[in-house]
C-alpha cells in the first residue's frame, strides 16, 4: 500500500510573512491522513521546519548541490537542507532544468547526494508541448526515469513526479487518459530496473495545474499516488481542498 503524499512546492516565493499560510496548514491540515510536504525558498527551510514542528507535516528544499560542501558560492547542500530542518528535496524540477541546464546526469547525482544526507529525493520528469505533440512523451520520460535515478533508491527514500512541462503555472492539465499512461508506463519501467517490490513502492505524483476543482479526478487515475502543486499550494485555502481530496481518495 502506497501511502499517499500530498506537496506543495512554493518556487521562489515567499519571505517570513508568509509562514503564517504553514501554521493555518498545520492547525488544519496537521495530522492529515496522508503525507504533506512543503517545499518553501531554502532561506525559509529552517524557520518553515519550526512552526510546523509538532504537527505531521514535513519540510523539504527545492534544490540542492551533489557536493557535501565546497566552493559553490550560491548552492546549498543536502546536508545543510537536513540540518535546517527538511526531510525530502525537489530535484530535477523542469524549471531548474531549464533555467540551469541541469542535465538528468546532475539530477542523478544530486539524487545521491540527497540520499547520502538521509533526505527523501522527489525527482520531477515530464515532457514539454512539442514532445507530446510529436508523440514522443514515453520516450522522453522513461529517458529522464532512466538517467536521473542512481541505483539502490527505495519506496521510502525516492519519489517521482511527473509534471509535464506544457501544464506547470498553464492550467492546461493533460486527459486522464494520458496521465494514466504516463503513470503505468513508469510504474512498469520502475519494476523493470528495480524488481516488483521496489518498483511497486515507489510514488508517482502528478505535477501540472492540479486545484482544487481538478484533484479528486485526477486523484482516481491508476497508480497516481498524489501531487507535486505549484501554484494553488500557496493559499491554504486552494491547498487544503487539495489535501482533502487525496484524503477522501486513500478511502
Ligand atoms: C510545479 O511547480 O511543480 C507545479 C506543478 O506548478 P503548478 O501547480 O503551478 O502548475
Amino acid at each position: 500500500m502506497r501511502r499517499k503524499l500530498a506537496a506543495g512546492n512554493w518556487k521562489m516565493n515567499g519571505t517570513s510573512a508568509d509562514l503564517d499560510r504553514l501554521a493555518t496548514l498545520a492547525a488544519s491540515h496537521g495530522a492529515a491522513g496522508c503525507e504533506v510536504l512543503i517545499c518553501p525558498p531554502a532561506t525559509l527551510v529552517a524557520r518553515a521546519a519550526d512552526s510546523v514542528s509538532g504537527s505531521a507535516i514535513a519540510i523539504g528544499g527545492q534544490d540542492c548541490h551533489a557536493a557535501a560542501s565546497g566552493a559553490h558560492t550560491g548552492d546549498v547542500s543536502a546536508a545543510m537542507l537536513k540540518d535546517a530542518g527538511a526531510s525530502h528535496v525537489i530535484l530535477g524540477h523542469s524549471e531548474r532544468r531549464e533555467d540551469h541546464g541541469e542535465t538528468d546526469a546532475q539530477v542523478r547525482a544530486k539524487t545521491e547526494a540527497a540520499l547520502a544526507s538521509g533526505l527523501v529525493a522527489v525527482v520531477c520528469i515530464g515532457e514539454k508541448l512539442a514532445e507530446r505533440e510529436g508523440g514522443k512523451t514515453l520516450d522522453v520520460v522513461g529517458t529522464q526515469l532512466d538517467g536521473s535515478l542512481p541505483d539502490g533508491v527505495t519506496g521510502e527514500t525516492l519519489l517521482i513526479a511527473y509534471e509535464p512541462v506544457w501544464a506547470i503555472g498553464t492550467g492546461k492539465v493533460p486527459t486522464l487518459a494520458q496521465i494514466g499512461e504516463v503513470h503505468d508506463f513508469l510504474r512498469t519501467r520502475l519494476e523493470e530496473r528495480f524488481g516488483a517490490a521496489t518498483g511497486g513502492a515507489i510514488r508517482l505524483l502528478y505535477g501540472g495545474s492540479v486545484k482544487p476543482g481538478n484533484a479528486a479526478e485526477i486523484f482516481a487515475v491508476s497508480n497516481v499516488d498524489g501531487a507535486l502543486v505549484g501554484g494553488a499550494s500557496l493559499k491554504p485555502e486552494d491547498f487544503g481542498p487539495i489535501i482533502d481530496a487525496l484524503e477522501a481518495s486513500a478511502g
